[in-house]
């Protein structure tokens, strides 16, 4: 495209709903990573076109910010996105107009320009963006002389963009990525992309209730488990679920291809639309299901499980707690926002100075000679200066205190010549500067504090800036834990041969404790069917979260894993990772109650590195938290290091400055047991999946354990 032809076309931004499903919100205007939703497809669109309009029906002063036309619509007000097309292309002078929701942040960067180039080739009048056979009809490029077919149009009483793009001649784009023009319509969509997780399926139930196509309303991972629900091939579960679905399994695969086939109509598809309907209430039941997410994870195989995939299924499969509490400032440290802040005062209150000295007004300086004023008197912090310095005046100042009327900027102490009270200012002095304007730390009216926030130090303080004393926290996750292996004895009790005390319980209790959730240790737990049973259950229902240690291994002749399968929906995994590569994971329940399980590997280093890089996101997502990885630091090596690609490795290290460079060494042997090996680190190296060994003097990745856990 050339930058003509950019400067041919009109970027609409759609924001003119009423964004009911985010119960009332203004959708382009929540935040989201950071910015508001709309800040981020504006910057996707602007560079792609000559100009931008936006389309909006309420808050029209927030969307001023861009200094770009803002308009509403012309017929009626939230008629939806044809009247925002036609108040878009009533405005814009441009020959063709492109249109994008305010709610699809990802859509590509060469979008506009692919969608040109299509339009440009066809006889069409409208482009519209295709991925599969899936349209996404407010993705469109118009030509500017398509205005008058809509206003005919709307004119007969037309309201849907699908019945508008019949009358025309519509050329498709295709485009790869169905994700790329994912939108977010909820609540719990823009919290799933927030933290990068797959989106919450769509309540796909009340969509089939309409008589609308039944196509395109089942995303394409789902479609294999339907078949299988329809079919009457489900697992047990997804059976048991089903249990309700008409017994008539022979007709069934002939919905499914039904369900793209646009020609059928009347009784037939009715008798489709209900037994869909069944097959997708169980199809939601078995959506919550282990065995529905990991389906849905690309190249899953339990018995070589990348550690990405591990955090992927285990984050797609927990949700965080329910249950809140109202709290002192003081009492929230180390609790979890349960909603944000908005600042009800502005912090600082007034303009005020940064520096002790004169407060003066910026017109008295010169560039390039010094200037005398006059002191007329002395702001300071707590008390107001009421006076009225004019032209040649000056005030002295201290830090904190009000910035007089008129003034904009403070001279510090030391650049002043004081004598009496002439007040001598060296040339080449800044306007506005050591002066603190009102709101520059927190505004009134804007979030200050973002609900999944931890409650540190600093944010405490925040709260207290803000004249906040009580806050609204989630409440603390319970988390159960227990050691399994006839081999464990206690703190306390004497060691026979073969026989190993008991570590795991201790670790976990510290990294537990630091995380801040309420703990129930469980001790140690024989191998025995009834005893683990018991423990199992005890914890299904007094929990959020079971850890247990041991008993994982493949081979392992114990009950632990037994009396897991039994007691719910359990993987159990082979992890590509040292040390660490057993691990059990899922939801086990007893009777109403249940808990996530996560049943970690023997080995006491195994224990603290699978807590670490699975256990602890997990439970973060639990807890409400929108922060759930540790960051990476690239150092230097010291030594070289064996590795295979094909799995990921945690080595124990030192990192340590010295004449200024950081670098990184490991503490000796790494085997699993070998917990010295962690006592005497103060980092993990990660040495990732793809990666091979490593020379003295290469980058590798470290995650510092200090603080964390
Ligand atoms: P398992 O996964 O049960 O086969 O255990 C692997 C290794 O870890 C064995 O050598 C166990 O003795 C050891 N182990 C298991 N649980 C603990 C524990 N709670 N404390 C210390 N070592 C343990
Ligand atoms: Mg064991």
């Amino acid at each position: 495209m050339t930058p003509a032809q950019k400067e041919s076309i009109t970027g609409l931004i759609l924001a003119g709903g009423r964004s009911s499903r985010m119960g009332g919100n203004d959708k382009a205007l929540m935040q989201f990573r950071t910015k508001r939703m709309i800040d981020h497809v504006f910057e996707r669109l602007a560079p792609q076109v000559g100009g931008v309009v936006i389309n909006v029906n309420q808050n029209h002063e927030q969307y001023k910010s861009f200094g770009v036309r803002v308009v509403s619509d012309a017929i009626g007000t939230y008629a939806g996105p044809l009247a925002g097309l036609h108040a878009g292309l009533s405005v814009s002078r441009r020959p063709y107009l492109v249109s994008v929701p305010c709610d699809s942040p990802f859509f590509p960067e060469d979008m506009v320009e692919r969608m040109f180039d299509t339009l440009q080739n066809s006889a069409a009048q409208i482009a519209v963006v295709m991925t599969g056979d899936q349209p996404h009809p407010v993705f469109a490029l118009a030509r500017r002389s398509v205005l008058e077919h809509l206003t005919e149009f709307l004119k007969g009483g037309g309201r849907k963009i699908d019945e508008w793009y019949d009358t025309l001649k519509v050329v498709h784009v295709e485009f790869e990525d169905e994700a790329q023009f994912g939108n977010i319509n909820t609540p719990e969509e823009l919290e799933a992309y927030e933290k990068g997780l797959p989106p919450p399926p769509r309540p796909q139930k009340q969509r089939f209730k309409r008589s609308a196509p039944v196509e395109a309303e089942i995303p394409a991972e789902h479609v294999a488990i339907l078949d299988s629900l329809l079919n009457g091939t489900a697992n047990a579960a997804a059976a048991a679920a089903a249990a309700s679905a008409p017994a008539s399994a022979p007709a069934a695969p002939a919905a499914v291809v039904d369900r793209r086939s646009k020609a059928a109509k009347g009784a037939p598809r009715r008798r489709t639309a209900d037994k869909l309907e069944t097959a997708v209430e169980a199809l939601l039941a078995a959506s919550t299901s282990l065995e529905a997410v990991v389906s849905c994870i690309d190249g899953y195989d339990p018995n070589a499980l990348p550690v990405a995939k591990v955090n992927e299924v285990i984050r797609s499969f927990v949700k965080p707690a329910q249950g809140f509490e109202q709290v002192a400032i003081r009492a929230a440290l180390g609790r979890v926002l349960a909603e944000d802040i908005v600042s009800p005062i502005n912090v600082p209150a007034h303009d005020n100075s940064a520096m002790d000295g004169w407060a003066l007004r910026s017109s008295d300086l010169s560039a390039s000679a010094p200037v005398t004023l006059t002191e007329i008197g002395a702001a300071l912090a707590g008390s107001e200066y009421t006076g009225r310095p004019g032209p040649g005046e000056c005030v002295r100042i201290t830090t904190g205190a009000v910035m007089p009327y008129g003034c904009d900027t403070v001279i510090p102490m030391e650049l002043v010549k004081a004598e009496g009270k002439r007040i001598t200012i060296p040339a080449g002095q800044e306007a506005g500067s050591n002066r603190r304007l009102a709101g520059e730390d927190l505004q009134k009216g804007k979030p200050a504090l973002m609900a999944g926030a931890l409650m540190r130090p600093t944010e405490l303080g925040l709260m207290a800036s803000l004249g906040i004393a009580e806050v609204k926290v989630r409440r603390k996750l319970r988390v159960a834990f227990f050691s399994t292996g006839d081999e464990l004895r206690s703190v306390g009790q004497t060691l026979s041969e073969g026989q190993v005390y008991d570590s795991n319980r201790y670790t976990l209790f510290g990294m537990l404790t630091r995380m801040g959730v309420e703990i129930i240790d469980m001790g140690v737990v024989k191998d025995d069917p009834a005893a683990l049973e018991a423990a199992f259950r005890l914890a299904a229902s007094e929990a959020d979260a079971v850890i247990t240690s041991g008993g994982v291994s493949v081979g392992e002749a114990d009950h632990t894993k037994q009396i897991m399968k039994q007691l719910g929906e359990v993987v159990f995994w082979r992890i590509a990772m040292r040390p660490g590569r057993p691990m059990a994971f899922g939801r086990i329940a007893n009777g109403e109650r249940s808990a996530y399980l996560f049943g970690l590997p023997g080995n006491p280093v195994a224990v603290m590195v699978t807590f670490y890089h699975f256990v602890r996101g997990a439970l973060l997502h639990m807890m409400g938290r929108a922060d759930l990885d540790l960051p990476l630091l690239q150092v230097k090596s010291q030594e070289a290091m064996r590795k295979k690609p094909g799995r990921t490795e945690y080595q124990r290290g030192i990192l340590e400055t010295k004449n200024g460079e950081t670098t990184v060494r490991i503490t000796g042997a790494q085997g699993s047991g070998i917990l010295r090996s962690m006592s005497e680190a103060n980092c993990f190296v990660v040495l990732r999946h793809e990666q091979g060994s490593v020379k003295p003097g290469d980058l590798v990745d470290v995650m510092v354990m200090d603080g964390y856990a």
